[in-house]
């Protein structure tokens, strides 16, 4: 039995890659339009090709004996997906509408899901769960919600499952140091800052700083890419065990640090001094996304397991690498 990872390339993916070949045997289909095949572990098989091509995927079901697939594999940049929304629809809704078709017709049952805070919106509550209204606001926390209805109507009528995972500020690198975030071109705070902090940028822009938050700049709930990572095995392990099925979690620390707070702290790990200037709030950023991670503790016992120190430390290191 292996485990199709597409997007196994890009910065989520590529970490859960590595945590997989640990247990499992491991397809990647990645494109690499935004992905780096160095990211890709090199126990992993790696396929080139588009998530959207049908040829491709009946090869894949056909050679391997594929038991579930995560889909990693889409564009996540929301001024982007404003700008050029039938870009967003065509890749991370009608790409992946054909890769749920294949799953159906060569039999593949069990889904892992890549989905995201912005599902929510501006939400009106200070701690969000799974029953927080969603209401996105852009074209890409649609696109990712409407493959979230979607997935719900698959599993109504096929011997299909799904979980849905929605990830909040996913921060940090590889403890091996080995695999980091990386971006091109980079419009991530952290390594915006160390990038900064590095002498790779001139200074760092702090988007508003008239936001009803303690200190007015923005608040997000920053979480280790190999704590996401796990919550993928986990959610996979649960289905495959019959433990779970068909189910949406939120992924989060629980905790909200403001853009200041995150300069702050990765000046102290750096030792280094930033340069900022205030600006003009981004369009489109709600004030402060903070997620309960309750139900997936309750029903997978999943915990994040790194503390925003050790996320920019970990972060910082790869970056100087
Ligand atoms: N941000 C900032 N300066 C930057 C990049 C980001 O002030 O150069 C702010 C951004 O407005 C948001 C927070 O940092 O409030 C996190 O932004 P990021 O793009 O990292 O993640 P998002 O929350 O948009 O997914």
């Amino acid at each position: 039995m292996a485990i199709l990872v597409c997007g196994g390339a890009g910065y989520i993916g590529s970490h859960t890659v590595k945590e997989l070949v640990n247990t499992y045997d491991v397809v990647v289909l990645d494109n690499l339009t935004t992905g780096f095949e160095q990211l890709i572990d090199s126990k992993a098989t790696f396929v080139k090709g588009d998530l959207g091509d049908p040829a491709i995927l009946d090869e894949i079901f056909t050679t391997h004996d594929i038991d579930a697939v995560f889909h990693f594999a889409a564009n996540s940049l929301v001024g982007e997906s404003v700008q050029n929304p039938l870009k967003y629809y065509r890749n991370n809704v009608s790409a992946t509408l054909v890769l749920l078709e294949k799953m159906i017709e060569h039999g593949v049952k069990r889904f892992i899901f890549s989905s995201t805070a912005a599902t929510y919106g501006i939400p009106d509550t200070d701690m969000i769960t799974e029953k927080t209204t969603t209401n996105p606001i852009n074209p890409y926390g649609r696109s990712k919600l409407m493959i979230e209805q979607i997935l719900a109507d698959l599993a109504h009528v096929h011997d299909f499952q799904y979980v849905v995972l929605r990830y909040f500020n996913a921060a940090g690198a590889h403890e091996s140091g080995e695999i980091g975030e990386s971006h091109d071109p980079e419009s991530h705070l952290i390594p915006i800052v160390l990038q900064h902090l590095l002498g790779q940028r001139d200074k760092i822009a702090v988007f508003g700083t008239d936001y009803e938050t303690a200190d007015g700049t923005c608040v997000r709930d920053y979480i280790h890419v190999t704590d996401l990572a796990r919550a993928h095995i986990l959610s996979y392990e649960g289905m495959a065990s019959g433990k779970i099925t068909n189910k949406t979690y939120n992924l989060g620390n629980g905790a909200g640090y403001s853009v200041k707070e995150i300069i702050e702290t990765c000046e102290q790990i750096s030792g280094k001094k930033a340069t900022i200037e205030y600006a003009e709030r981004r369009a489109g950023d709600p004030a402060a996304l903070v997620a309960s991670s309750q139900k997936i503790n309750e029903e997978l016992g999943w915990k994040p397991a790194f503390d925003l120190n050790t996320i920019i430390s970990n972060a910082w290191a790869w970056h100087s690498k």
